[in-house]
């Protein structure tokens, strides 16, 4: 019998996270624990789709400012994306899952076009289903896009993997001081400029009344510790 708390989830995890402590490029150590983490989730009746970031490879600001024009930038960003997109598709199959891959961008040689009620079906279906290239705009980012699938899929909550184990009142590795928050909410986050996540994404996320956890990557075993619904990271919620 299931003991999850939730029936459908959308993790999202920046690239920075796939990228383990290289800072670039993938770590198929962080990639393997945390697909078999996933593979206990659908184990126990969870749907569950992600979402990748891309930073790890191309980050249409950092990298392209001053070189490229932004939008190219970031299409170059949203390309990153797929890659992560495949790679994890990869180890979520080694870990004996069921996967598709839907991009916002047509690539349609190694991955489904996204078509909501596809991908829908696909979860039903206990099948993984990861969601490359972002919203497929530029000027986006992937939390955005986190939040837009999850709304789309009618998730319950976004699972959000980052480097740090949840949202603080300031950068931990700046100050020792800083306090980690157990609870917050998008509009908070906003007023203090908090930067766990962009403007728009914690917005949206806040009009559509979509919780959101913050939790760290380096320790995935959380992501079933929240389906199962202990306290872990910081819930952020919407002050609607
Ligand atoms: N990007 C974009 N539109 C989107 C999502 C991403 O243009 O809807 C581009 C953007 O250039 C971004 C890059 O893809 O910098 C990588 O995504 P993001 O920075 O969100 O990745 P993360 O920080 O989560 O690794």
């Amino acid at each position: 019998m299931s003991t999850a708390k939730y029936k459908r989830v959308l993790i999202k995890i920046s690239g920075e996270a796939l990228a383990g402590g290289k800072g670039s490029g993938l770590d198929f150590e962080v990639l393997s624990r945390l697909s078999g983490v996933i593979k206990k989730c659908v184990d126990i009746g969870v749907q569950v789709g992600i979402v990748v970031g891309g930073g790890n490879i191309w980050r249409g600001v950092k990298d392209g400012a001053g070189k490229i024009d932004r939008a190219r930038s970031d299409h170059m960003g949203m390309l990153g994306t797929a890659i992560n997109a495949l790679a994890l598709a990869d180890v979520l199959e080694q870990h004996d899952l069921d996967v598709r891959v839907q991009t916002a961008i047509e690539m349609s040689a190694f991955a489904e076009p996204y078509i909501r009620l596809k991908a829908i079906s696909h979860l039903n279906k206990g099948r993984v289903v990861v969601f490359g290239c972002g919203t497929g705009s530029p000027y986006m980012s992937t939390d955005t896009a986190a939040v837009l699938r999850a709304v789309e899929i009618n998730a319950e909550i976004i699972l959000f993997a980052k480097n740090i184990d949840g949202v603080y009142d300031s950068d931990p590795a700046k100050n020792p001081e800083a306090k980690r928050y157990d609870r917050i909410t998008f509009d908070e986050i906003l007023e203090k400029h908090l930067g766990v996540m962009d403007s728009t994404a914690a917005s949206m996320a806040n009009d559509n009344n979509m919780p959101m956890l913050v939790f760290g990557v380096k320790t995935p075993e959380t992501i079933l510790e929240a389906i199962k619904g202990e306290k872990v990271g910081t819930l952020v919620v919407s002050s609607r």
